[in-house]
C-alpha cells in the first residue's frame, strides 16, 4: 500500500510544492499507519462482502455525522433538495490511495456498499492554474492546492458512470447507475477534535421531487445588426489567424472561472466545486463529434466586488467589466461566474447572443435552488452550465430563427416514454434536461445538431486568449 500513496505524493503536485507535501507525507505516514491497523481490522469484512481485491471496507472515506449530536456544531450552508441523505465527513488522501491504486475501491452509498473500478484523469485545470481573490485591500493569487480526478464505473454495471474531484477536505462525486443518481456534494462545515470540516452530503437525485412549474429560463443579451457585421469580419479573421486544426483532434478551450461570495457562503471550498462542476460538464463537450476540452486557467473569487444587483443583465454586464484584466491575465477564452445569487425573475442564466466574438465571452450561471423547474442539484447545475457556454460556441434553442438553421436543440422520447431535452433546450426542464448537445450522430438530426456548430466554432473559440 505504500506504493500508491508515495505516487499520489509524487504526481499530485507540482514541483515547487514537493518539498512541503513530502513534509505533510509524514503526517500522512503517521495517519496512514493507524489506517493500516483499521484496514487490517476490516480486511476480514471484506473478505466476505466480495473475493475480489478491494482496497478496504467502503465506509473507510465517509464518517456518518447525526445533526442529534448536540455537542457537535454543524453549520449547513446548501441541503439537497433530495428527500433523503446522509451528512458525512470525508477523508480525501485515504480515497486517493485507493481510487489510484489500480484496484476495485469500495464505498458506501446511502448504507448500501457499491464497487468501482476507477481510473485517474487528468483535472481540467492548467499546471499553472491561479486561485486570485479580489476583496477591499486588493487582489491577491496563490497556486491552486492538488486535486485528483478518477472516472470509471460500477464493477457490475459497465453502462455505469462514476466521477470524482478529490482535494483538501474534499471528495465530491456522481454514480449514475440505472435510474440513481449519487451525488456527494459539499453542502456545510463542522468542527471535528478543534479542526473545521467540510460537511457533505450523498444523495440520490432520483428522490428530488420533479418540479414542473413554474419553468426556469435564461436570456441572451440581443446585439444591434451593425454589430453583428462588425463581428462577422472579426471571426473570419479569426479564423484566418487560427486555420481549423486536424478534426479529430480535441481542442483546449481555456476558462476563468469565478464565484461570488454568495456561491463561496453555499459551497465552503468553491474552487473544488467549480472545478468538479467544469470537469463533469465537460463531458457534454468531449464526443468525437465536438471534441473540445476545457482547462481552467484561473479560479476567481470576486467577494462583493458585483454589489448587490440580481438583475441578469447588470450582473453579466458588471462580470464582464470586472473580469476582464483576469481573464486577460490568465490567458482565458471565456469566463463565467459561478453565482449564489437568484437572479432576478424566472431567470437561472445569462450570456450574450453573439458567438464568435471575444468581447462577449462570459456567462453567468446561477448556482442556487430557482424554486422553479430549476432545483441546481448537482447534475441540474451541470446543465445550465453547459447550456449558457453552449450558446458562446453559437449553440440554439430550439426555437431560434437565427442562422445557422441546423444551430437547433433537440427533443426525444426514451423508451418511447420518458421526455428528453439536449442541454440548450428552453425552457429548463428539470431532470428531464440532459448533459448533452443535440448531434445528427445521437440526440438530434441534420435540422436540431448543436454539436456540428460548436464544432464549427471551437478553433474561434479556443483562438481568442
Ligand atoms: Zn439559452
Amino acid at each position: 500500500m505504500l506504493f500508491p500513496y508515495l505516487k499520489v505524493c509524487l504526481s499530485g503536485l507540482r514541483e515547487k510544492k514537493l518539498e512541503e507535501k513530502c513534509m505533510n507525507g509524514k503526517i500522512g505516514m503517521q495517519v496512514f499507519s493507524l489506517l493500516l491497523a483499521l484496514m487490517l481490522v476490516s480486511m476480514v469484512v471484506v473478505s466476505t462482502v466480495s473475493a475480489q481485491d478491494v482496497c478496504r471496507d467502503g465506509t473507510a472515506y465517509f464518517s456518518s455525522i447525526q445533526l442529534s449530536d448536540k455537542g457537535g456544531k454543524v453549520h449547513l450552508t446548501n441541503l439537497p433538495p433530495a428527500q433523503e441523505y446522509e451528512l458525512v465527513t470525508v477523508n480525501p488522501s485515504l480515497f486517493a490511495v485507493d481510487a489510484g491504486s489500480g484496484r476495485p475501491v469500495a464505498v458506501d452509498i446511502l448504507g448500501k456498499e457499491y464497487l468501482l473500478d476507477l481510473k485517474q484523469v487528468p483535472a481540467p485545470i492548467a499546471e499553472d492554474a491561479k486561485c486570485i481573490v479580489v476583496n477591499e485591500s486588493g487582489t491577491f493569487t496563490a497556486d491552486f492546492p492538488w486535486i485528483q480526478c478518477y472516472s470509471g464505473t460500477l464493477t457490475e454495471d459497465p453502462e455505469s458512470y462514476a466521477f470524482f474531484t478529490v482535494g483538501d477536505g474534499v471528495i465530491l462525486g456522481t454514480i449514475r447507475h440505472g435510474n440513481n443518481s449519487y451525488t456527494i456534494d459539499q453542502v456545510g462545515t463542522t468542527e471535528v477534535g478543534g479542526v473545521r470540516k467540510i460537511v457533505h452530503a450523498i444523495y440520490n437525485g432520483s428522490t428530488v421531487i420533479d418540479v414542473k412549474s413554474p419553468f426556469a429560463y435564461d436570456l441572451q443579451v440581443p446585439v444591434s445588426l451593425e454589430e453583428v457585421e462588425k463581428l462577422e469580419e472579426s471571426e473570419k479573421m479569426l479564423r484566418a489567424q487560427n486555420p481549423q486544426i486536424d478534426p479529430r483532434s480535441v481542442t483546449t478551450v481555456t476558462l476563468c472561472t469565478a464565484h461570488d461570495w454568495q456561491f463561496r457562503n453555499a459551497f465552503p471550498s468553491p474552487n473544488y466545486e467549480m472545478a468538479n462542476m467544469i470537469a463533469q460538464m465537460g463531458s457534454a463537450f468531449s464526443p468525437s463529434d465536438i471534441g473540445v476540452g476545457f482547462q481552467i486557467n484561473a479560479f476567481c473569487d470576486i467577494g462583493t466586488v458585483l454589489g448587490s444587483t440580481t438583475n441578469p443583465y447588470d450582473l453579466l454586464q458588471a462580470f464582464g467589466e470586472n473580469i476582464k484584466p483576469d481573464r486577460d491575465y490568465s490567458d482565458s477564452d471565456i469566463a463565467v461566474l459561478f453565482t449564489g445569487k437568484e437572479l432576478d425573475g424566472d431567470t437561472i442564466g445569462i450570456t450574450y447572443d453573439v458567438p464568435g466574438s471575444s468581447g462577449h465571452a462570459y456567462a453567468v450561471v446561477q448556482m442556487v435552488n430557482a424554486g422553479s423547474t430549476y432545483q441546481a442539484t448537482f447534475s441540474q447545475r451541470c446543465v445550465n452550465t453547459a447550456h449558457e457556454i453552449g450558446h458562446v460556441f453559437g449553440g440554439k434553442h430550439q426555437d431560434s430563427t437565427g442562422s445557422p438553421s441546423y444551430a437547433r436543440a433537440y427533443h426525444w422520447k426514451d423508451w418511447g416514454i420518458w421526455d428528453r431535452y439536449t442541454a440548450i433546450w428552453t425552457p429548463f426542464m428539470g431532470d428531464e434536461a440532459m448533459l448533452e448537445f443535440s448531434s445528427d450522430t445521437n440526440h438530434g438530426d441534420a435540422s436540431h445538431d448543436n454539436a456540428r456548430r460548436i464544432y464549427e466554432l471551437k478553433g474561434t473559440v479556443a483562438g481568442y486568449r
